[in-house]
């Protein structure tokens, strides 16, 4: 089965039992400033959870696309490093507004993985919260699951809440043990480790009680469900594929880094990051600016800057040194245009700005990394392991360098930052800007240049410049 017939089968089956199939959200949540991106399938559904918004439905299921590289779920430096966290990924669910509830989800969720995915059920684990004993009991009742490969977990894996207060509840996960091979090897390795063996498939959220602001949980009357599946997680395991990029969601992008590149993947562990990297950060950039995020200086717009920097600096690792990030994006909207028919009609849009980004941030990338390798190279001649934060600070400021990026070629030559100081720099930096400010709003500076007809632009943190070089 290919990614997309995989997913369209999770929509068929729910369709078959009543719920609505409903589109995507946008990766802008609707009024929610709150939150970053949109980063799990019941955000657009907030509302309805809370009883605020009624719908014409009381079962759904979607495909919903999400981002996790920011805010209380941030995966962005896991990219490349495990087999299962992406920047962008699809998240499959069903939901139900005060209709069905633990049972029913249960077996949904058991019947699709192991009779419509033929997953084999004696790999299946399942994880409950700590005293969830009603959900042990419906577990060994609806699917038979042997005690064993049932396991308690804490509030951390296995409650969940919208936030502080409101509806929260105990969730179940189902994991499949993909073998030893895929395990970290520590003797202790079982399910609940962080390493890829005991891959994390499918969460199903039991909303069953209302915090109020005391910290007390009282049950609510319309107990709900919320459930989310990683698409790319799903299709790893039914193509029998070691990690999500080797899928036919990824390959296809990883085969254009690898005609580019003139390498190949698994020619070494640094290789194989990059690629991994470059595959997931131009989904990434490709949908964020399809759904109206513009890198910029601030917010959202900085986290996708971020995210097409990171790219363009591993591109550079396995020597892509033109530009490559629109033509890797390109090859997106071929897998992607079926599912998603508004980004492909965005494409000549995403393409330019991608374009752009990639143009203007090349100028300074190369001097940014020749500075930042001879502070390397300085500080362990002096026997030193720590990079100074004025340092980080000077390649942020000057060369628009975002400091994971520093931290990635630090984290390589296995050496560490000074972030306190990092942190007085900028500090420093904005009480400075702040008392200029006080003195003239309007300096001579921008007032020469708006009479030269440049326009300066604003890069955050009270400065000004112009095409990126700091005034
Ligand atoms: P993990 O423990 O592997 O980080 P999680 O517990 O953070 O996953 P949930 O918040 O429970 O994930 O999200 C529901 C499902 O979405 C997960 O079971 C998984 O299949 C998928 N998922 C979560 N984060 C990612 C990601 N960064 N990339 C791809 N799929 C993900
Ligand atoms: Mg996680
Ligand atoms: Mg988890
Ligand atoms: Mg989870």
């Amino acid at each position: 089965m290919t990614g997309n017939e995989i997913r369209k089968k999770f929509l068929k089956y729910f369709k078959k039992y009543d719920h609505q199939i409903v589109r995507s959200s946008s990766l802008v949540p609707q009024d929610d400033p709150t939150l970053l991106f949109t980063n799990a399938g019941m955000v657009q559904f907030k509302r309805t959870f809370l009883g605020e918004e009624k719908r014409n439905y009381v079962r759904a299921a979607t495909s919903q696309k999400c981002v996790r590289a920011g805010g209380k779920h941030n995966d962005l430096e896991n990219v490349g490093y495990t087999a299962r966290h992406h920047t962008f990924f699809e998240m499959l669910g069903n939901f139900s507004f005060g209709d069905y509830f633990k049972e029913k989800a249960i077996e949904f969720a058991w019947d699709l993985l192991t009779n419509g995915y033929a997953l084999p059920v004696e790999k299946l684990w399942v994880s409950i919260y700590l005293d969830d004993d009603e959900a042990y009991d419906l577990w060994r009742k609806v699917t038979g699951i042997p005690e064993d490969r049932i396991v308690r977990f804490g509030e951390k894996d296995n409650f969940w809440s919208m936030g502080d207060t409101g509806p929260c509840g105990p969730c179940s996960e189902i994991h499949i043990d993909r073998g030893e091979k895929f395990g970290c090897g520590r003797p202790d390795c079982k399910i609940g480790c962080e390493c890829d063996r005991y891959l994390e498939i499918w969460n199903l959220v039991f909303m069953q009680y209302n915090r109020d602001a005391s910290g007390k949980m009282e049950p609510l009357p319309k107990p709900s469900i919320d459930t989310g599946m990683g698409l790319e997680r799903i299709v790893s395991i039914i193509q029998n594929a070691p990690t999500n990029y080797d899928t036919d969601l990824m390959m296809p992008i990883i085969h254009k880094v690898e005609n580019l590149s003139e390498k190949k993947l698994g020619e070494s562990s640094d290789l194989d990051i990059a690629m991994k990297v470059i595959a997931d950060h131009s989904r990434s950039a490709a949908f964020l600016i399809g759904d109206g995020v513009l890198p910029s200086n601030e917010g959202r717009g900085y986290v996708l800057r971020r995210i097409m920097r990171r790219a363009i600096r591993y591109g550079r690792n396995i020597g892509l040194t033109k530009p490559f990030l629109s033509e890797t994006a390109g090859v997106v909207f071929d897998i992607m245009k079926s599912a998603y028919p508004d980004l492909s009609e965005a494409e000549a849009f995403i393409t330019n700005v991608i374009r752009n980004e990639e143009n203007r941030f090349s100028e300074t990338l190369d001097t940014g990394l020749r500075l930042l390798n001879d502070t390397l190279s300085d500080v362990k001649a002096k026997g030193q392991t720590e990079v100074p934060g004025d340092v980080i600070f000077k390649l942020y400021d000057t060369y628009g360098f975002p400091v994971d990026i520093v931290r990635d070629v630090v984290r390589d030559e296995k050496m560490t930052l000074d972030m306190n100081g990092f942190d007085e720099n900028m500090n420093k930096q904005r009480e400075m800007s702040r008392s200029v400010a006080t003195f003239s709003k309007t300096s001579d500076a921008y007032k020469n240049l708006s009479a030269r007809g440049i326009k300066p632009e604003f890069v955050g943190y009270d400065r000004i410049s112009c095409d990126s070089k700091v005034l």
